[in-house]
Formats: C-alpha cells, sequence, structure tokens
C-alpha cells in the first residue's frame, strides 16, 4: 500500500530508516528514526524494543543474583 507523506504530499512506496539514539533520563535507548524518501522529513520514529526487552531480562538477572 502506497501512502502519502504528510509533509511534500508525493505518494511513497518506501521509506528511510536509520539507527538513532533516544534518550530518556540517564538510559539511553537504541531506536530507529523513518523518513520521507523524497523531503527526508521525520515521519516516524521508533524505539527498538528488542533492545529494550534485553535491557529488561539484564535487570531482573542483575536483581536475582544480588
Ligand atoms: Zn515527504
Amino acid at each position: 500500500m502506497i501512502g502519502k507523506c504528510p509533509y511534500c504530499q508525493q505518494l511513497i512506496g518506501t521509506v528511510n530508516v536509520q539507527p538513532i539514539d533516544a534518550y530518556e533520563g540517564t538510559k539511553t535507548w537504541k531506536a530507529g528514526v523513518f523518513t520521507c524518501p523524497n523531503c527526508s522529513s521525520i515521519l516516524n520514529v521508533s524505539i527498538d524494543e528488542g533492545h529494550r526487552a534485553q535491557w529488561i531480562v539484564d535487570q531482573i538477572k542483575d536483581a536475582l543474583s544480588s
């Protein structure tokens, strides 16, 4: 399905994605920024849920081992 970029009004069938760091207080999450291939406007930013899930697992392991 092809959508329309809300900024340049061009029909887009793909988006560009690049890794980016998302800061939350003192924690840094791996994230991705999705941009329009025509005008490079940011369409969405999404945190890497796999990275966050691994962080939670590591926190639980640390709590159980201490
Ligand atoms: Zn655009």
